[in-house]
């Protein structure tokens, strides 16, 4: 309900926590916003948004929020100028970048909006002069990225609009927990099954989104892409097999299938042949089945292959890039899709561009001003950074913008002890995330609802973010920010802009001519519409549906991989897999801040699982893995496959204390997260 109040203003805007990117009008008094209401216009959630957006409004003035820089004196981080805070980046800095620039890491979020992305990213490489930069949706996205970048030469989450998931008849939600994590993605599912369609959750766990679907398999963490090649298999028995387009590696790809018949799928991912077979056969008779992945198979040392088995599935069985159907990932963060695509990545330059490509480097140096060759190589990626931080030769300063990897990150441990040996960690947030509180410099930055700005949702829609506050304090615009610290280190030039419009516009020329090309895109054509990328003009159209051949590759054709994995381990002990609870988002700094989200952390186990141990609900078990022991209340889940146990990874004591910092996968860097052996036991009474 809009406020009464005559001084309310309304401002439409976005909400900043998941990649759905609801448009909801903040209505705002004296500063403050004071309400969300949810808007029918919104081309997305049409008038829905989540607990989280609803409550958004709760972090904005909470007692914790960053209000001046701190820098650390004597062990504590006390208030400072901004004068004094610049004054310290330039001496912690300068020295480093006139020795050696890779010694200075900058580590970015998926949260960022796309202007603050590509500023990071020219920041990184222009001001600063280093190889090393990453950010935290290489530990969310990356897997599905590089299996689409290097099967079709580009990626875009959902090649259609979301309203067409609704016009499939067959929906394969491969751990993906929709409804807990894009709830109003839901209404698309339930559309479709009210038109006979068959939704199908694949997943250890029987998620809330498994109780809508109606039809559940419960694999074993590590093995969808198993159940994949056992579906291809008995696609190419039942002659199933009708490309969508040549493509290279398709014989390749079905010989492997042939080493995947049912006994061995079902065996190896924990499922009855006859589970296996009623799945294929409504795959093979689907006129438009779509599968769309989330973090569950994405999320191992060998995401980008399990993704790719996936997508040739699709490819190979003519469904790939059909409206409403073939493949799909869901991105998860606020702007997991736009983040992914300019240049913030350690290999990346805008308009997802390649650093490794000498067209693309001269494209970019003409507009920043400089030579190709000052635009460094590709550097560390995330779990790299963080693993060469305080080691000889390595990182010795960190400048993080809006993350909190000592949450985030797996094997959670070993990444404070390496942001603990760093000589500097200059963190930009808005509340003292758990890796604020070991930076020796804090800088205030801005939230949402104080920036300018566009965002990218997960079917490649880019939106306008509004302005509706101004930051409270001495806290800046991040923009501002990036700035001022290349003033700091004596690098203002490419950094002066007058306004954040201008900023804007430089980056959409940016885009301009990769294959994310924003270049026909304004703050007044965004008014108007939504845009899906790419939009090459500013009086052409934009692009609803993407991945139609030919692709952007060498020669117009997409590239079939033979994946290939570890075998999965033996089917006995325990798996510890990981996740994310409806109410909270990401490392948990806004949200579980958020009385109105409250959550707890358990340990899921099932009953039988817990009987076996003599553990009941409440009880403390102690969890341990190679990495770690956590000691977590126990909460009962019959939902849960019994050889599978399930934590979130909200807090700082949580799962990913337990996961692995070395594991990573060969394509996209991406760390294991979901399938982790573990023992579990009681915790003895004392
Ligand atoms: Fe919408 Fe996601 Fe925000 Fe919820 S968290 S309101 S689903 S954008």
């Amino acid at each position: 309900f809009p406020s009464r109040d005559p001084s309310t203003r309304v401002v439409r805007t976005t909400c900043p926590y998941c990649a759905v990117q609801c448009n909801f009008d903040l209505h705002v008094v004296d500063n403050l916003p004071v309400r969300v209401t949810p808007t029918k216009e919104c081309p997305v959630a049409h008038g829905t948004v989540c607990k989280k957006g609803l409550f958004a409004l709760n972090d904005v003035r909470h007692p914790d929020r960053l209000t001046g820089p701190l820098l650390r004196r004597n062990g504590e981080l006390v208030p400072v100028s901004w004068a004094e805070a610049l004054a310290y980046v330039s001496e912690a800095l300068r020295p480093l970048l006139a020795t050696r620039p890779d010694a200075v890491g900058v580590f970015g979020s998926g949260a960022l909006t796309n202007e603050k992305t590509y500023l990071l990213g020219k920041f990184a490489r222009l001001a600063l002069g280093t190889a090393n930069i990453d950010y935290n949706g290489r530990y969310c996205m990356s897997s599905a990225a590089a299996a689409l970048n290097r099967t079709v030469g580009y990626d875009r989450g959902l090649g259609f609009p979301l309203g067409d998931v609704a016009t499939s008849d067959l929906i394969l939600l491969v751990g993906a927990n929709i409804a807990e994590t894009l709830p109003p993605v839901m209404q698309y599912l339930k559309g479709a099954r009210d038109r006979g369609a068959t939704v199908y959750s694949i997943d250890p766990r029987a998620t809330v989104t498994a109780k809508v679907a109606g039809r559940h398999l419960a694999v074993r963490p590590g093995t969808d892409g198993v159940l994949a090649l056992g579906l291809l298999h008995l696609m190419k028995a039942w002659n199933c097999i009708r490309p969508t387009a040549p493509a290279h590696g398709m014989t390749e790809v079905l010989w492997q299938a042939d080493d995947y018949p049912p006994a061995r799928v079902a065996h190896e991912c924990g499922i009855s042949e006859d589970e296996l077979l009623t799945l294929g056969r409504l795959y093979a008779g689907a006129h438009k089945p779509l599968i769309l992945t989330g973090r569950g198979p994405e999320q191992h040392a060998h995401g980008t292959d399990t993704v790719q088995t996936y997508l040739n599935l699709a490819f190979l069985t003519g469904h790939f890039g059909k409206p409403g159907g073939g493949y799909g990932t869901l991105t998860g963060q606020g702007n997991g899709q736009g983040g992914r695509e300019h240049g913030q990545k350690a290999d990346q330059l805008p308009g997802a561009r390649s650093l490794r490509n000498p067209g693309h480097r001269a494209e970019i140096a003409a507009l920043w001003g400089c030579s190709p060759d000052d635009l460094p190589q590709p550097g560390r990626s995330a779990q790299e950074l963080f693993n060469a931080c305080g080691e000889e030769g390595g990182i010795e300063a960190l400048i993080v913008l809006g993350s909190n990897p000592v949450v985030s990150a797996p094997g959670a441990l070993q990444v404070r002890e390496r942001l603990e040996a760093l000589k500097h960690l200059i963190v930009i947030d808005f509340l003292p995330s758990e890796t604020a509180q070991l930076a020796t410099l804090v800088l205030p930055g801005s939230m949402w609802c104080e920036e300018e700005g566009t965002t990218t949702n997960l079917e490649g829609r880019v939106q306008r973010r509004r302005k509706a506050i101004t930051a409270p304090g001495a806290a800046r615009e991040d923009w501002r920010i990036l700035c001022d610290l290349a003033a700091a280190v004596g690098r203002p030039r490419g950094f002066t802009y007058a306004t954040f419009r201008e900023l804007q516009d430089e980056f959409f020329r940016a885009t301009r001519g990769g294959v994310a090309d924003y270049g026909g895109l304004s703050a007044e054509r965004l008014d108007r519409a939504s845009a899906q990328w790419p939009v090459r003009s500013a009086d052409g159209p934009d692009t609803p549906y993407a991945y139609a051949p030919t692709y952007p590759t060498p020669d117009g054709l997409a590239r079939l991989h033979v994946p290939s994995f570890p075998p999965p381990p033996a089917p006995r002990g325990l798996t510890l897999t990981t996740g994310r609870l409806g109410n909270q988002y990401q490392s948990g700094t806004q949200t579980r801040r958020n009385p109105a989200l409250r959550a707890s952390l358990e340990l899921q186990v099932h009953p039988e699982t817990a009987r076996e141990r003599g553990l009941n609900p409440g009880d403390l078990a102690r969890v341990t893995t190679r990495h770690g022991t956590l000691d977590l209340p126990v909460a009962l889940n019959p939902g849960l496959r019994p050889d599978t146990l399930f934590m979130p990874f909200h807090w700082e004591a949580s799962a990913n204390l337990l996961t692995s910092p070395d594991s990573l996968d060969p394509h996209s860097r991406m760390p294991a997260f979901k399938a982790t052996p573990a023992s579990l036991v009681p915790v003895p009474v004392t």
